[in-house]
């Protein structure tokens, strides 16, 4: 079996820090790492409205954003199809048929989908095309036959969703799709990144990222304002590593070489965590450390995506061949969904003779 991978990501904003970790950098290193037949990366605008129905602009004007995003991170259209998830009318007919195979309380029980509910305030009206987006994600999973989908941990959720449509349309409708596997950071921290206010996950809903594309200024605003443990008050005082967001964020992204070139006094994050604990390390310290590695890591994205904005049709261009590549690959899916539903009646000669002699013989 192929070995394929879609994954993708909402157009509401530019990619942050958590996009990276969480995902980002690993598609890139699975496309370098050759060992994947396919790979789609899809820009789930449809997904997008389905929260932002009223600003389709803001939609509209983020495409581009997170096209130079990926490209600059190391995204490669000659090794993957980068595509726009509204130019695939595919997905939507599969969408409409998978809608049969779930129920309305197994979507209500979907605890991401609960919990973005709540952070959009749509207790009293849920939209319905948001509340079932976990089917339309199913659709683009399955769309592509995907084996593997590269995720942060909020979309385990989704995933199970995923593997529970296939089985039972597989069971019903015999074997048509494959069970996608989710593919999360094995480092928790970077599994669901925080944001930069301590809150549980940065996201751009939220307001509490680092962008990919943030100015080397911002970034150290940032980090230079970032949460960290509100009774280190004192550097000798004793620091507590629970919930300190700058040392999460080392977790996330520090190596030892980064320790060699930035701040040699520590071998590695452990000496500096036990120096924090004892007292006698301040924030500020910690924090321009932070703010280092991140400037090194984000650095060579910046410059890339400089380059990039130089010639965005070439950018659109890259999104349309990719979306061309990808409505074949969709569309041969949808064929044999259709010809295992039973609804493919004008490729099936054979029904079409067989219902002639059922009127000839007068049955
Ligand atoms: P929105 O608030 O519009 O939902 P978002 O910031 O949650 O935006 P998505 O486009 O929904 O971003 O997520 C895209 C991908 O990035 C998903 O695979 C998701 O799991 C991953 N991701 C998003 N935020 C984080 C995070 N803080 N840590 C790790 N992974 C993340
Ligand atoms: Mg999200």
């Amino acid at each position: 079996m192929d070995k394929i991978i879609l994954t993708g990501d909402r157009p509401t904003g530019k990619l942050h820090l958590g996009h990276y970790v969480g995902s980002l950098k690993r598609r890139v290193e699975l496309q370098n790492s050759g060992e994947y037949d396919k790979i789609f990366i899809m820009i789930a605008d449809a997904q997008a409205l389905t929260d932002n129905a009223d600003n389709p602009d803001k939609v509209r004007e983020n495409i581009i954003e997170v096209a130079l995003d990926y490209l600059s991170c190391g995204l490669d259209p000659a090794k993957s199809h980068l595509f726009i998830q509204s130019q695939i009318p595919e997905l939507t007919e599969l969408s409409f048929y998978y809608m049969n195979l779930v129920t309305v309380s197994r979507l209500q029980r979907n605890p991401t989908v609960k919990s973005e509910i709540q952070m959009r305030n749509f207790e009293a009206s849920i939209p319905v095309g948001f509340f079932t987006y976990p089917i339309s994600q199913t659709a683009d999973i399955t769309a592509f036959k995907a084996t593997t989908v590269p995720v942060g941990e909020d979309q385990l959720p989704m995933l199970e969703q995923a593997r529970e449509i296939v089985r039972k349309f597989n069971s019903v409708y015999g074997d048509t799709l494959v069970e996608p596997e989710a593919l999360i950071p094995k480092n928790t921290v970077c599994s669901r990144l925080p944001g930069t206010d301590g809150k549980a996950k940065m996201s751009k809903s939220l307001g509490n990222c680092i962008y990919l594309s943030d100015s080397e200024d911002d970034v150290r605003k940032k980090v230079m304002s970032m949460y960290t443990d509100p009774n280190h008050i004192k550097i000798s005082d004793p620091g507590n590593l629970e919930g300190n967001t700058v040392f999460t964020y080392l977790d996330a992204f520090a190596t030892d070489a980064h320790f060699a070139q930035f701040l040699p006094e520590y071998p590695n994050l452990e000496e500096l965590k036990a120096h924090y604990q004892r007292g006698g390390l301040g924030d500020i310290k910690v924090k321009r450390f932070l703010d280092a590695v991140l400037q090194s890591e984000l650095a060579p994205i910046r410059a890339r995506r400089k380059e990039l904005e130089q010639d965005i049709p070439a950018i659109y261009e890259i999104l349309r061949q990719g979306s061309i590549a990808a409505q074949k690959a969709a569309a041969k899916t949808l064929a044999e969904v259709k010809a295992s539903m039973r609804i493919n009646y004008f490729d099936d000669a054979e029904l079409i003779q067989a219902q002639q002699e059922k009127f000839n013989s007068g049955v």
